[in-house]
Order: structure tokens, then C-alpha cells, then sequence
């Protein structure tokens, strides 16, 4: 190989593009079939529409090679397990009759079918439904999906390469199906997927396909040997396929580590690294391997999932070393631009100074051929942009808005007294029980009600200009008094207001703080057809005056009943928001710590006694590699700590945080100090309670009884038997009854039920608790 010719081949291309289309047509589309709106001809009409408008652009910013594939109705690897056959046995019939509806039973459940189990993707913000595997799974190939769309972007006249998720992926990240003994290991499925896999590569190669992309973003995570021989006997049988396409293994999110050198050796053609934050690791491993002599490298040197444009100069000099590393060297973003907006130049709201330093889909694939356009031909035939790049990185570093000198004294005067409870738990314990006076087995809910469509229009009339303030807030204050006396009504115990003012958990609170951004058109996905605009937190961070205690004192107002205060935790607004790339996150972290803290303050002055302090995004913000955990799990369980820890002792400190598997966080959470706990089990069947058991948590906690990710409403009996399962691991004193997370995207009909049921649940409960 030669620096130069390696050079000269160099192209652009991306894994993956934004799903929804600018307006979110694939929401709307989707939505509406689920209501039988939009028929099934319709909806596919529409995401067909869209994947050719996104080939088209990308092929039109000068992508040599477009992804197909990664489109999905809801979720990539949904679609890898219909790709493989690994239907679970409840949705087989499903499938059979309507091989749509069934994939949305799958996704979603039905009334009389749970969904498959939801998790983060690595540590995104997008869920995947988690595949269910066991011994008897049978896989059994179906190419039609990511043929059907190969063949659509080849008729387009376009060089395309299927993106998959790759084998050994799929099955880390599968669980035990139902009835599968926990261990179970769906790696030792492996020598039975492939095969499979080997099928849908030969289908693709049929179809027209030079090259196929595995996705293995696993290999990033810390693996045992077993798991790393696995990876090679996977790529070593692939490669051994006898008329294949030339295959690309793709990283992301992490370096590759142990998993380099013999994914270096396997007999595939490509390999696709991160050298974004995995940079210098990746570099090094590579070089010490010798690089990849015959093979196509794949460089993500622009940043896939934060929106900062990129230093071109910089990424140009990081390609410059990998050119004498590999026979070619592609330009890419560090992993499919799913998890970034789609173009920033419909911000029309942000200053256009501002705007310049943000790259969104469209810039960053402007990013990537421009770079892969100086690799190709010289610096000089990108002078231009060169220019304009440098003076976008200097505005920006120069910007008053990148630094408030008072946040930064106030940060730096940080003590750790600051971030302690002035009492021990038992003791603070014991003055909450005095205070709130809550019967055995409280229930409460997590924060929010549905957010009805009339909320949806009015805030948007708000926006419009169609509705004023006070109009918008008399609709605010009408919709708190039917959340509050429909909690009273029902008997729950600890109230909250309902969070009918936040559109987002997150923005909400970014909205009205100084140093964010927020964006008109930032929508990214999360599951399914839910959209978030994370904000863009650009500068330092300061609160200009209190954000709840008006909505919190109102409802508070109504109800002899204690009202939770309603706020967001630092981390979590990190997590959800686009972080600065010019600090490190925890100097962040802590800013945002400090304007909580006086709101936190703020709502205990005005007589709030129970204060909940979300952080649903500890777990997923966790580094993919133990190496890193410690020191991101010091910055992060200090910042919510100094959020809550200026309160009274008899002020109780809620936390909430929802995903499944918690098992690797849970000296964290007991690091928070906060008084309780609320968790998602229903799917996992309170897994998380005997996780806690087993730690031997001290404080309270109450996994969720009902699991509020689908319409499907509880009966009373099934969030009984949660209830006792959760009693088996934490006693009657410190278990809490509520749901898995809020109810916002929930409709008022199935919430009433369900809240009914779990009322009824906990009353029966507590009636066979033995009397004390
Ligand atoms: N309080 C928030 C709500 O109920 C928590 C949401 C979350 O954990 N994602 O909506
Ligand atoms: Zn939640």
C-alpha cells in the first residue's frame, strides 16, 4: 500500500441517515396507521418517499456509497430479529396473520401480548427492542427488507452498501427469552445464526451488492475471551463464504480494543473505526497491528452524535496518519447520524453567528466529503472551506456565551460538605415518616399525565401567537385540577401536579436556563415514533429565576395531599441535551448541578416536602468500557448530590430512573443518598428489587408495576403480583407502588385504568401484610 494511492481513493459515506424526513412525515405516517388513518399501501408509500430523498441528498453532497437498510418503521434491530426469524413464540401468530401488524405487536404489544423489552442502544439515547433467544430458537432467514430497499436505492442509480446489524451484536445484545433460564448464553446460538446470516449476505450479493456493513458496535464494550473468539469465528465462517460481497465490520461509540487485532486479521475487507473520542486508542491499536495491508479502512473522524461542527484541520491530520495504515482510507462520521438532527439550517431561530458553529446531518455529510475531497486531491481544493472552518472554531472559543466568569467562581468554590446531607439516612428517615405520615406501600406516579392533544395545541397555539399567556395558563391550571382530583379520587398518596407545562423533560428546564440552546427542527429519535429535541447546552450554565414552584405551590394548593416537586437531574440534562465539546462533561455537570440546587431550594422554601430529582440517564451516560466508569460515576453522582443535598432532613429526595438492567450501577445509586427511589421492572418482571436486595440497598425504592411503554392496561391482580414478587426482595416499610416512568405519552383512558388497578393493587397488598 501507498500513503498516496490510499489517498487518492479516498470517498465519503455514512451508516446511517436521520429516519424521520424534516416534518417527521415517518411519525405521522406510522401514527396514523396505528389509528387506521393511513393504510398500509400509504404508510409505505411515504417511507419509501423518504429513503429516496435521503439517498438523493446524500448522493447530491457527493456520498460515493449510500447506506440502505438502516431505515426503519421502528427500531434497526427489530428488524435484525425479523431478519433472522427469532419471532417470539407470543407474536408468532401475529406475524403470520399481518407481517406489519405483527412487527408492531412485537414493538408494541397488544392487550393480550407483552412487547419485546426496550433498552438504550450503547450509550445513546435510542432504545432497541431486545431480542429473545433460547435454546430452541430456531433462526430462519428473510432478506425481503434490506433487498427490497438495496434494490430501491440501486434503481436510484446509486453505489449502495446494506448496513446490518452484525451476528455476533445481535445476540450480546439478546436476552433469555420467557421461560429460558436466566443464563442462558444466545452467543451460544452463534454457529446457528451464521448460516443465516450467510444467506441474507448471498441474497444481497444477488441483488447487486458490492459490499455489505456489519455493524458491531459490542465489540467497543469490554468482552471476555469466549466472546472475542466468537467474534472472530464469526468473521473468520463469513469471510470463508465462497461468492460474497466484500464485507465491512463497523465499530463505533468506543475504541475496538482486544477486538482489533483479530477483527485486523479476519478474512473480511473493510474495517470501520471510531476516531472521534476513541482517537488515540484506535491510532495506536491500529498501528500496532501494522494497520490493515489490503484493506479498506472506514474513518469516523467526524463526530456522529454530538452537533459541533467539526476541525477539519485536525481530522485531516488524523486521516493523514491512518493513509499509511490501510490500502484505502474512507471518510465517515463516527457512527450512523441517526442520533443528530437532520439539517441545522432550519434553526431560522438561532442567531446565524451561532448557527455557523453547528453541524447537524446535512453539514456533517458536508463534513465528510469535503474531507474526503482534501484527502483525495490536496488541502488546496478545500481552501475554501478550510477558511470558513477556522474562523467558525474562533468565534466560537471567543464567544461571551462560551464563558460567565460568576459561573465559573461559584463552581470553583464547590466544597464537598456541599454535596452531603447535613443527617444520616435513618434519622432523616425517621423525620419524613413523622412528617408526610404515608401509610405502608405509598403510592405515588412518576411526574407526568397524558399529554393530551389539547395541551399539544395549545402550547403550539401559545407558540403562534393564536393563544396569550394567560389564556395558555388558565388551560394549564384547568388540566392541573382534573390530574390532582383524579388522583385524589383514586386515592393515590403522593401527588404531582402532572407536568402538563413541559413539552420535554429536558427542555423544558433548558428553556429557561441561560447558556442553552434550543432548537426548531432537532428532532431525534428515542423509540419507536418518539421524537426528542435534545437542547444544545453551549455555554455556561446559569438559572435567571425559579422554573416549577409556580405550577408546584398551585397544585399543592388543591390537595391536603403531598405534592412532588418535579425536577430534572444534572445528568440528565447532560444525557438528553448535545454537550459542549470544549470542557470536560463533569465542569459541566456541576454548573447545572448548582441552578438546581436553587431551585431545589426554591421549591422547599415555598413548602414542597417531597422533591423528586429525575436522573433516568445515570445508566446510559455510563462509558462502554469499565476502564472509564469510575471517574464518570464520581462527577455524576457528586453533581445530583449537590442538587439535593441542601434540603432539611425532613424533606424527602425522590429520585426516578428507568431502564431494565441496573445491576452495574447500583453502588451508584446508593452513592445519590436520595431518599427514594422509583425504577422500571414491569417488563423484567422487578428484577431490579432483588438486584437492590442483593446489594443491600438501605433506603426506598419502588420498581414499577406497571409498564406505561404500551397502551396495554394492568389488571389489579398482575400489579399484585409484582407487588408481592417486589416484597420478596425489599420489605413493606421501604417498597414503594407506582409506575415504571410517566405517563405522558399515555392516553387518559388506559391511565385511569391502570392507576385504578394499582391502587386496588397496593390496597390488597397491604391487606395481607401481617399487622405490625
Ligand atoms: N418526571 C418525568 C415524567 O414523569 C420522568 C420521565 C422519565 O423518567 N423519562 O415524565
Ligand atoms: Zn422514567
Amino acid at each position: 500500500m501507498t500513503t498516496k494511492s490510499a489517498a487518492a481513493a479516498a470517498r465519503a459515506t455514512v451508516y446511517g441517515y436521520p429516519r424521520q424526513g424534516q416534518n417527521r412525515e415517518l411519525k405521522k405516517a406510522v401514527e396514523g396507521y396505528w389509528k387506521g388513518r393511513v393504510t398500509a399501501d400509504a404508510l409505505q408509500d411515504t417511507a419509501a418517499g423518504l429513503r429516496r430523498r435521503n439517498w438523493r441528498r446524500l448522493a447530491e453532497a457527493g456520498v460515493h456509497e449510500v447506506p440502505t437498510g438502516d431505515f426503519s418503521y421502528y427500531d434497526h434491530v427489530l428488524d435484525a430479529t425479523v431478519m433472522v426469524g427469532a419471532i417470539p413464540e407470543r407474536h408468532r401468530a401475529a406475524v403470520d396473520a399481518d407481517a406489519l401488524d405483527g412487527y408492531f405487536a412485537m414493538a408494541r404489544g397488544t392487550q393480550e401480548v407483552a412487547p419485546l423489552e426496550m433498552t438504550k442502544w450503547f450509550d445513546t439515547n435510542y432504545h432497541y427492542l431486545v431480542p429473545e433467544l433460547g435454546p430452541d430458537t430456531v433462526f430462519a432467514a428473510d432478506s425481503a427488507k434490506q433487498v427490497a430497499e438495496l434494490k430501491e436505492a440501486l434503481a436510484q442509480g446509486l453505489t449502495a452498501r446494506p448496513v446490518l446489524v452484525g451476528p455476533v451484536t445481535y445476540l450480546l445484545l439478546a436476552k433469555p427469552a420467557p421461560g429460558v433460564p436466566a443464563d442462558f448464553e444466545p452467543l451460544t446460538l452463534l454457529d446457528r445464526l451464521l448460516p443465516v446470516y450467510a444467506e441474507v449476505i448471498a441474497d444481497l450479493r444477488a441483488a447487486g451488492a458490492e459490499w455489505v456493513q456489519l455493524d458491531e458496535p459490542a465489540l467497543v464494550q469490554d468482552r471476555t475471551p469466549a466472546e472475542l473468539n466468537a467474534a472472530e469465528r464469526a468473521y473468520r465462517d463469513l469471510g470463508a463464504l465462497t461468492d460474497r460481497p466484500k464485507l465491512l465490520v463497523a465499530s463505533y461509540f468506543d475504541r475496538l480494543g482486544d477486538a482489533l487485532p483479530l477483527l485486523a486479521k479476519a478474512p473480511v475487507e473493510g474495517l470501520a473505526l471510531d476516531f472521534t473520542e476513541a482517537a488515540a486508542a484506535n491510532l495506536d491499536a491500529l498501528a500496532a497491528v501494522g494497520g490493515l495491508p489490503g484493506k479498506r479502512l472506514v474513518a469516523g473522524v467526524v463526530n456522529g452524535r454530538n452537533i459541533w461542527i467539526n476541525d477539519l484541520q485536525k481530522s485531516l491530520s488524523t486521516l493523514g496518519t491512518l493513509l499509511g495504515l490501510a490500502d484505502r482510507v474512507d471518510v465517515a462520521a463516527s457512527c450512523s447520524l441517526l442520533h443528530v438532527p437532520l439539517d441545522a439550517a432550519a434553526e431560522r431561530d438561532i442567531e446565524p453567528q451561532i448557527r455557523r458553529w453547528l453541524a447537524f446531518a446535512r453539514q456533517k455529510t458536508a463534513e465528510i466529503v469535503t474531507l474526503a475531497k482534501g484527502l483525495a486531491q490536496g488541502t488546496d481544493s478545500i481552501s475554501g472551506e478550510l477558511a470558513a472552518n477556522r474562523a467558525d472554531l474562533a468565534s466560537r472559543a471567543g464567544s461571551p456565551i462560551t464563558r460567565d466568569p460568576a459561573v465559573r467562581a461559584r463552581s470553583a468554590a464547590v466544597t464537598d460538605a456541599d454535596a452531603r446531607r447535613s443527617q444520616p439516612y435513618a434519622e432523616r428517615a425517621a423525620a419524613q415518616r413523622a412528617h408526610l405520615g404515608l401509610p405502608l406501600l405509598p403510592t405515588t406516579t412518576i411526574g407526568s399525565f397524558p399529554q393530551t392533544a389539547e395541551l399539544r395545541t395549545a402550547r403550539a397555539d401559545l407558540r403562534a401567537g393564536r393563544l396569550d399567556t394567560a389564556g395558555y395558563e388558565e388551560r394549564i391550571k384547568a388540566e392541573i385540577q382534573e390530574v390532582v382530583s383524579f388522583q385524589e379520587k383514586t386515592g393515590i398518596d403522593v401527588l404531582v401536579h402532572g407536568e402538563p407545562e413541559r413539552n420535554d423533560m429536558v427542555q423544558y428546564f433548558a428553556e429557561q436556563l441561560t447558556g442553552y440552546l434550543a432548537t426548531q427542527h432537532g428532532w431525534v429519535q428515542s423509540y419507536g415514533t418518539r421524537y426528542v429535541r435534545p437542547p444544545i447546552l453551549a455555554g455556561d450554565i446559569s438559572r435567571p429565576e425559579s422554573m416549577t414552584v409556580r405550577w408546584t405551590s398551585y397544585a399543592q394548593s388543591l390537595s391536603d395531599r403531598p405534592v412532588k416537586g418535579m425536577l430534572t437531574g444534572p445528568v440528565t440534562m447532560l444525557a438528553w441535551s448535545f454537550v459542549r465539546d470544549d470542557q470536560p462533561l463533569g465542569d459541566t455537570a456541576r454548573q447545572v448541578a448548582l441552578a438546581l440546587r436553587d431551585e431545589v431550594g426554591d421549591l422547599e422554601a415555598a413548602g414542597t416536602s417531597v422533591i423528586q430529582v429525575d436522573e433516568p440517564a445515570l445508566r446510559e451516560t455510563l462509558p462502554l468500557r469499565a476502564a472509564d466508569r469510575a471517574a464518570y460515576l464520581a462527577w455524576a453522582t457528586e453533581a445530583f448530590r449537590l442538587t439535593t443535598a441542601g434540603v432539611r432532613p425532613d424533606t424527602q429526595i425522590h429520585t426516578h430512573m428507568c431502564y431494565a438492567e441496573f445491576g452495574d450501577i447500583v453502588q451508584a445509586i446508593d452513592d445519590l443518598d436520595a431518599d427514594v427511589i422509583s425504577l422500571e421492572a414491569a417488563r423484567s418482571h422487578m428484577q431490579v428489587a432483588r438486584e437492590l436486595a442483593a446489594h443491600g440497598y438501605p433506603r426506598e425504592a419502588g420498581p414499577g408495576v406497571y409498564d406505561i411503554h404500551s397502551p396495554r392496561v394492568p389488571s389489579a391482580d398482575e400489579a399484585a403480583d409484582l407487588l408481592r414478587t417486589g416484597l420478596r426482595a425489599i420489605p413493606a416499610e421501604r417498597l414503594w407502588v407506582n409506575p415504571d416512568c410517566g405517563l405522558k405519552t399515555r392516553a387518559w383512558p388506559e391511565t385511569r385504568a391502570s392507576l385504578e388497578n394499582l391502587v386496588a393493587a397496593a390496597r390488597t397488598v397491604r391487606g395481607e401484610l401481617p399487622a405490625s
